[in-house]
């Protein structure tokens, strides 16, 4: 039977599960937990075991063509076919598998990689932990927008609200509460508002409880079939590869087919066109192409975690080379997240803050007297916060590490809210820490900060119950909830030009770069129970106490990448729910505001309509005072004016515009869990640059794909294209049905899979973003696949006819196979760029291209020279003036194709240096 944990006391929750309530478990304990209970997941489908992906292999219908075509050859007493064919076979699975099983395993990494992670409290001191590590005992905190990571009996909450409608179905948020719940006999799920279970979310406020099952015990392990499908990875161009493989398939075979007809016409004897037939079939058709392309997405993801993104959504991968809008938060994306206060406003007097980062070392420079209400306005600073100021030590939230070699240095950090971060080494700098005045005034109440309230307050309770609250928010927020001032000593009723005076002083400090926040207070007395106090009851007559004035300076590196997406046709919006002048003033720094853009407030965007919008956003640089459900509607309009929007988001409100934008982008320091799982990609460290960076990656991916497909398909083309024009020019076959097979294993495998792997161009970030509708084979690229097969066809055809001139069609055969080989090992380095020859290039930018080339040119060498290998592969030793033949054919048309590229590249720079 289920434990009823909901019936329970708080204390006899904690001590059936034998933890303490404030300091969790210890290691120790968590460790032998673990052991016994197993980790905290939930049991998904079963994966494909490699045996299985390698049996897979087998299935493929070229494969099944291949094993028939052995059957038949083994039938009529060919072994040596026979045999060679299996091998061939048994090869293409290996390296099939090789090339899945990576992909499989790269991608593993990746969901480890974004797997949900939970705040801890262990031996007293809060940490983060994948969710994985959780065990029944733990002490848990929830915060707005986590997902609860297992099932969990609350103990404290601060206004928490639960959206569990992944387990009930109702979108209604719960109000939680930790009253246990003992009377009640029949109680359903939903109804047990002392509980949270996992999968559901935190949508308001927070909480602490324990874990009282995990894994397969919790609820959603019950219900199974709630668990997530698997979502369809292919991506779009994924899709259409294997439409156009399809549509080749069908292609290829009736030219094959007609290949073999026109060879049995004519009298070639119909084992031999048989096996030629399919071998042409496997050569042409491009089965490799599927698992190449996965590889060079699986790749080119990898490359990007090791630049600070990392993908949930493969697509994504894709749609990042095509966007030409970034539309960016500011606080920590595009600026440093290092808030410090510089100035303030109490009272009458203006004040200068000095000090550095988060040491809480500085002095106050008044301009004016110091009154009495400086004092409160610190206290007001240090009790309204969440924040706690760390040195040398690793935490919680992660937000500062500092832990270098393994010692500890003494750099002063913040855990929390940076903002609120601030507002603590302003207090701190006055002497004023929160645990002090903790010893008088206990906290009982708090109506946390979020970005439509734009505000936060607190109540604190003195021993003899006197009540107080302590307010803190945007100013114009502030000062519309205030009745009166605090100056001078006095409280004085707040007039309406205070109000301006103040808002004056605010648009003062926002136009240095400041982000303001307005600190106020009001004694609410003694009450008989403070749960009548509500926001509304509380956030009103509030006495006003001054402004603090931060600093969050843009990342340097920022600026430069904000240039860069300019260079490469990408436009960057800064949305922020910062006052209009500090925006402007940010973006004006960061080089966003250039040339007639502008800057749009959330009170101006509500007043337009979406048609509106649309035209407005065309050259809007930075949103100010926005909200969430602002970023939505910021999006659409984007994305009707025909943009390819990445969109970044943090808090739980976000989550439907990431969701909505084309590359929805989370924060993986400051990102809830709700806004990671709506994203198509997570940035590690939240920084703008990394936006940047992925979608040069995601550039270089899309290169890498067209080039091999330009190889690939050429090379076919060339194989193809041989083989029907000898049979129609009536010649007896150049290629044997193994050479053939043997031409597409060492030119398909290892050169194509290098160009996966080739680094991006330089240019690439200088080029404009590319039309998610074109073809792959768009600029030309149809075009040149079909002129370098012909050229591939008849050098192939002129060296055979050469052959035969030199001496027997076996030796022909082995020149013209040899042509062909050497062609496509020659052509692949020209694969390397569309828009540079290899003289731009080089011969050695990608090492393993050099390697695997150097690798299969070996091979081809030795079933030339190796005498066992020579009848398999019916081949005749050539010499020096057959090589002669060869390589002339198969380098000089290349040579002539990279001389006319230079030729044409000089002549066009001549032009547009006559034209500067
Ligand atoms: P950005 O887009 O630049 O990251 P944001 O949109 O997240 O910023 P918010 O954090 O929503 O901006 O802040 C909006 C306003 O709310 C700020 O300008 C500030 O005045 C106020 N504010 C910010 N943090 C707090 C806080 N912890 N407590 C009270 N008020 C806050």
């Amino acid at each position: 039977m289920t434990t009823r944990w909901f019936a329970m006391t708080r204390r006899e929750v904690t001590d059936k599960l034998a933890t303490c309530p404030d300091k969790g478990l210890d290691e120790q304990q968590a460790r032998e937990r673990m052991e016994h209970f197993g980790p905290n997941k939930l049991i998904s489908a079963r994966k494909t075991p490699p045996w299985k992906m390698f049996l897979d292999q087998f299935k493929d219908f070229m494969v099944l063509v291949l094993i028939a075509a052995t059957l038949v050859s083994g039938f009529l007493g060919e072994w040596a076919d026979a045999i060679t064919i299996m091998i061939i076979v048994v090869v293409n699975a290996i390296l099939g598998f090789i090339q899945e099983f990576r992909a499989e395993k790269s991608m593993e990494a990746l969901k480890a990689l974004t797997a949900p992670e939970a705040r801890v409290v262990r031996n007293g001191l809060e940490r983060k932990v994948p969710a994985a590590e959780l065990v029944p005992g733990d002490v848990v905190l929830l915060d707005t927008g986590d997902k609860v990571p297992a099932d969990m009996r609350l103990l404290e909450v601060s206004n928490l609200e639960v959206e569990e409608s992944a387990l009930t179905g109702e979108s209604n948020p719960v109000k939680k509460r930790v009253a246990n719940m003992a009377g009640q006999e029949e109680i359903c799920l939903g109804d047990t508002r002392n509980m949270a279970y996992m999968g559901t979310v935190v949508v308001r406020g927070r909480g602490r409880g324990v874990v009282v099952a995990t894994g397969m015990h919790t609820e959603m392990g019950h219900i199974t079939r709630m668990i997530q499908e698997a979502e369809d990875d292919q991506t779009p161009l994924q899709r259409r590869l294997e439409q156009l493989g399809k549509a080749l398939v069908i292609f290829c075979l009736l030219v094959c087919a007609l290949v073999v007809l026109l060879g049995v016409m004519r009298g070639e004897p119909l084992y031999q066109m048989f096996l030629a037939g399919v071998s042409l079939a496997v050569a042409a058709i491009p089965e490799g192409l599927p698992a190449i392309v996965t590889i060079a997405l699986a790749i080119g993801v990898q490359r990007m975690i090791k630049r600070n993104a990392i993908i949930r959504r493969l697509p994504a991968v894709e749609t990042l080379g095509c966007a030409t809008i970034i539309c960016s938060d500011k606080t920590g994306t595009l600026t440093e997240n290092q808030m410090t206060v510089r100035r303030a406003l109490v009272g009458n007097t203006q004040i200068k803050v000095s000090g550095e980062g988060y040491d809480p070392k500085g002095d106050f420079r008044f301009d004016g007297t110091k009154g009495p209400e400086f004092h409160l306005f610190l206290k007001c600073a240090a009790l309204c916060n969440n924040a706690r100021l760390t040195k040398g030590e690793i935490s919680v939230g992660g937000i500062f590490r500092n832990l270098k070699s393994g010692k500890l240095t003494s750099v002063w950090g913040v855990a929390g809210d940076p903002t609120e971060g601030a507002l603590m080494v302003m207090a701190a700098k006055g002497k004023i820490w929160r645990r002090d005045l903790e010893r008088e005034e206990k906290r009982v109440l708090e109506f946390p900060f979020d970005s439509m309230r734009k505000r936060m307050s607190v109540v604190y309770q003195k021993e003899n119950g006197q009540l107080t609250a302590y307010v803190k928010g945007a100013p114009d927020v502030i000062l519309e909830l205030c009745t009166h001032i605090y100056r001078d000593g006095r409280m004085i009723p707040l007039t309406e030009n205070t109000r301006q005076e103040l808002l004056k002083k605010n648009s003062d400090m926002a136009r240095e770069a400041l982000r303001v926040l307005a600190l106020a207070y009001r004694d609410l007395g003694c009450l008989d129970s403070i749960e009548e106090l509500n926001e509304d009851t509380v956030e009103q007559r509030l006495i006003f106490l001054g402004l603090a004035g931060m600093i969050d300076p843009p990342r340097p590196a920022a600026v430069q990448a904000v240039q860069a997406c300019r260079r490469a046709g990408i436009r960057t919006v800064m949305i922020t729910g910062d006052h209009q002048l500090t925006a402007q003033a940010v973006g004006k720094e960061l080089g966003l505001l250039s040339k007639g853009a502008r800057v749009l407030t959330g009170a101006e965007l509500d007043r337009m309509c979406d048609e509106e919008l649309q035209e407005a956003a065309e050259n809007t640089a930075v949103y100010a005072r926005v909200t969430p459900r602002h970023k939505l509607r910021i999006v659409r309009a984007l994305k009707r004016n025909g943009h390819v929007v990445a969109m970044t988001g943090d808090g739980v409100n976000d989550a439907p515009a990431v969701k909505e934008a084309d590359i929805g982008v989370a924060m993986g320091k400051a990102g809830t869990d709700v806004t990671k799982e709506a994203s198509a990609m997570v940035l590690a460290d939240d920084n703008f640059t990394t936006i940047v960076a992925a979608i040069e990656e995601g550039r270089a991916i899309y290169d890498n794909i067209r080039k091999f497909i330009r190889y690939l398909l050429s090379c076919n083309v060339g194989e193809v294209l041989t083989m029907f024009l000898a049979v129609l020019m009536g010649m007896p076959l150049p290629l044997l049905p193994i050479q053939i097979l043997w031409m597409n294993l060492v030119t398909d495998g290892l050169p194509a899979m290098a160009l996966g792997v080739d680094p991006a161009e330089k240019d690439i970030m200088y080029r404009r973003p590319r039309d998610p509708q074109e073809s792959v084979f768009s600029h030309g690229l149809g075009w040149r696949i079909v002129s370098t097969g012909t050229v591939f066809a008849l050098g192939t055809l002129v060296a055979f006819a050469i052959g035969l001139m030199m001496g027997q069609v076996e030796l022909a055969r082995t020149m013209a196979f040899n042509t062909l080989v050497f062609f496509q090992l020659f052509f692949v380095f020209s694969c390397r760029s569309e828009r540079h020859s290899i003289l731009e290039t080089g011969l050695l930018g990608n090492p393993q291209l050099v390697l695997a080339v150097t690798v299969s040119a070996c091979l081809q060498l030795a079933v030339n020279y190796i005498s066992f290998l020579q009848p398999i592969f019916h081949t005749v030793p050539l010499e020096l003036k057959h090589w002669a033949v060869v390589l002339t054919i198969a380098v000089v048309p290349q040579l002539l194709g990279i001389a006319g590229k230079a030729v044409k590249d000089r002549a066009k720079e001549r032009i547009m240096y006559i034209r500067a």
